[in-house]
């Protein structure tokens, strides 16, 4: 069996699934893009977003601003793009260059064009139950370990991370799938007491190499969201090349989840629109 969870090709049929969604529209779904200062990562990840746009027949709009640009200028902006009724979902890229208040930022989203889920409301609604927006890469997770036909209740989850953007919205979306959840964080003594015990593995740090073989339990699920540059290639938080001989699936980086996170952004943003006609 193949062991290896390909992100782009699982990408490409949802995609191809999403583009036949709104095949029939007059107007099409349009998203808008945030960015301030000149990053390299985030000019990079906007590129891929432009680009999913494109292949699934969505209105991209990308606004850049010069680094020094005033937070007021830009909170306008925001509310303009809320108010604007042909735009259906609003990003602000992140990371912000010092100086500028994410939370003030994204909490001046409209929380139905959020479409990264995170404003507080957004955050706020997945815990307690209620449909909301969710981040795309918790739902990249999900959506891998479902269409890989992995059983999730009852198995043991363990997430390596807590950050906002996957491992947070991910406690409760394995809650909801009656997983039993532990976290694990840069805090954490003895890591590997806990990896070696997972069902399914999900690690978002950042830090090359940080699970090796030794670290995973014979037959898990290993998914790997970090990213990292350091040999100067891309590269994951998972010994890849290691760690497969023990593994049932895994994600590879680049390639596995990062395909996946763009592609459910797509589908976020079509929520959206779809939620806004009805
Ligand atoms: P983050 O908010 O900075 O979270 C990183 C987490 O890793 C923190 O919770 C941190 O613990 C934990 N950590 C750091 N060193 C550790 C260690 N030695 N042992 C155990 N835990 C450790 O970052 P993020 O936004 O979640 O992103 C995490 C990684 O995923 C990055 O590499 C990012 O580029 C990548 N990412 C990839 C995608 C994708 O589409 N593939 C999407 C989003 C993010 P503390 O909380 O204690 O500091």
């Amino acid at each position: 069996m193949e062991k290896v969870i390909d992100g782009r090709l699982m990408s490409e049929e949802i995609r191809a699934e999403l583009k036949q969604s709104i095949k029939f529209e007059m107007i099409k779904p349009s998203i808008a893009v945030i960015q301030i200062g000149d990053n390299d990562a985030s000019n990079s990840y906007i590129r891929a977003k432009e680009k999913a746009c494109d292949e699934v027949g969505i209105y991209f709009r990308h606004f850049k601003y010069d680094l020094g640009t005033s937070e007021l200028t830009v909170i306008n902006k925001i509310k303009e793009l809320n108010n604007d009724e042909y735009v259906n979902g609003i990003i602000v890229q992140l990371p912000l260059p010092e100086g500028y208040n994410e939370k003030r930022l994204i909490n001046t989203i409209i929380n139905s064009k959020d479409i990264d889920g995170l404003t507080d409301i957004n955050t706020g609604r997945l815990i307690s139950g209620r449909k909301t927006l969710i981040p795309c890469t918790a739902l990249a997770v999900m959506e891998m370990l479902k269409r890989s036909n992995v059983e999730i209740e009852s198995k043991h989850v363990v997430l390596v991370g807590r950050g906002k953007l996957t491992c947070k919205p991910l406690i409760q979306l394995f809650l909801n799938e009656n997983a039993t959840v532990t976290v694990c964080h840069s805090k954490t003594l003895e890591l590997e007491k806990y990896t070696r015990d997972a069902d399914i593995l999900v690690s978002a740090t950042g830090v090359n190499n940080i699970i090796t073989k030794d670290m995973v339990k014979d037959g898990a699920v290993v998914i790997d969201v970090g990213v990292n540059y350091d040999t100067g290639k891309i590269s994951g938080d998972v010994d890849f090349d290691n760690v497969i001989d023990k593994v049932s699936l895994i994600t590879k980086t680049p390639g596995g989840v990062g395909p996946m996170t763009v592609t459910m952004l797509i589908k976020n943003a079509i929520y959206c629109y779809q939620n806004k006609k009805k």
